[in-house]
């Protein structure tokens, strides 16, 4: 799955499902490096498995609008400046406008994941035991509504090739120790509420997302990977949501749903996945690009 370039001065190190990872070319084999360049590339990812074919113009769009966030949340927006990962101005050549670069950090094997409204597994989670992530919630609940307050449900950040897997608030102090456990859920919780408060501005409801964290050598906690695109994020469309009929109505997506419903209608995780029909990957591409003009035009 890896689309490992020819990128002169760096060497390519690793591939994720959504992202390649490259070193300075002088870096020995098997050492760290201080910097890193990030590539997003276009493939797609869904319930852990990257998809054929991919999605033209996504890793541009994602990029584009992680750089926005961290720029926002560094201070832009006129909040405190939240530490990142980010090192130097993207590149000019073949991966413009889809790289970063950016501080190696010791990443924490944590997905930390923030809900401010009920869906996807958490709604499954919730038709079954009445509870999120073990959080009880009040009853009552429909598939999509706000919860009373944002809730923290980690996960388990599985080694590539395996299934990320929810726990609780006490494994993660397990992985990462007690401070830096509640320094991983405040800064989450506090990112959300700042970031779904400038989505509302735009009309835009911030329904989930999913951060990840890294350390640097100094022992600086900063945010990395990708934040708040519309591949980590749900993303609905505010007035569809209050005036909304019915579920998929309300959830008007801008992001990875339309590729998740159409796979999980078409797919029983056995075996390999279907390709996308090119009427998905055109609905997907054309949501991303009006999420990102969206928020920030
Ligand atoms: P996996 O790591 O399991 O492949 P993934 O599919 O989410 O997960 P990608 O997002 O495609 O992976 O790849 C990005 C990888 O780079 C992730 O493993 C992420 O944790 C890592 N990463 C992101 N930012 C940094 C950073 N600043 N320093 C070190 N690693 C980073
Ligand atoms: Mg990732």
């Amino acid at each position: 799955m890896s689309d490992a370039l020819d990128i002169p001065g760096w060497k390519h190190v690793y591939s994720g499902k959504v992202r390649d990872l490259y070193v300075p070319a002088e870096t020995p084999d098997g050492a760290e490096a201080p910097s890193m360049l990030v590539v997003a590339s276009d493939r797609v990812s869904a319930f852990d498995v990257v998809l054929s074919p991919g999605i033209p113009g996504k890793g541009e769009l994602l990029t584009a609008l992680s750089l926005w966030w961290f720029d926002q949340l560094a201070g832009a927006d006129g909040g405190e400046s939240v530490p990142n990962h980010l090192a130097g101005e993207p590149l000019p050549g073949e991966v413009e406008g889809r790289a970063m670069i950016v501080r190696s950090l010791d990443m924490l094997p944590v997905e930390c994941v923030v809900r401010g409204y009920l869906t996807g597994s958490g709604w499954s989670e919730y038709v079954k035991h009445g509870t999120v992530c073990g959080i009880a919630l009040p009853a009552g609940l429909r598939n999509g509504d706000r919860l009373p307050e944002p809730i923290y449900t980690p996960a388990y950040k599985a080694p590539l090739g395996e299934h990320d897997e929810n726990i609780t608030y006490a494994q993660t102090i397990d992985l990462v120790g007690a401070d830096r456990a509640a320094q991983l859920r405040d800064r989450s919780l506090e990112i959300y509420r700042r970031a779904a408060a400038a989505a509302e501005a735009k009309g835009l409801i911030l329904a989930d997302t999913k951060f990840e964290f890294g350390v640097d050598d100094d022992g600086v906690l900063r945010l990395a990977d990708e934040v708040l695109t519309s591949d980590s994020s749900r993303y609905w469309d505010a007035e569809a949501w209050q005036t909304g009929a019915t579920p998929s109505e309300r959830m008007a997506s801008f992001d990875k749903q339309i590729v998740r419903d159409w796979l999980a209608a078409h797919w029983d995780k056995q075996g390999e996945p279907p390709a996308l029909p090119a009427e998905i990957i055109e609905r997907t591409v054309a949501r991303y690009r009006e999420l990102l003009e969206r928020l920030t035009v």
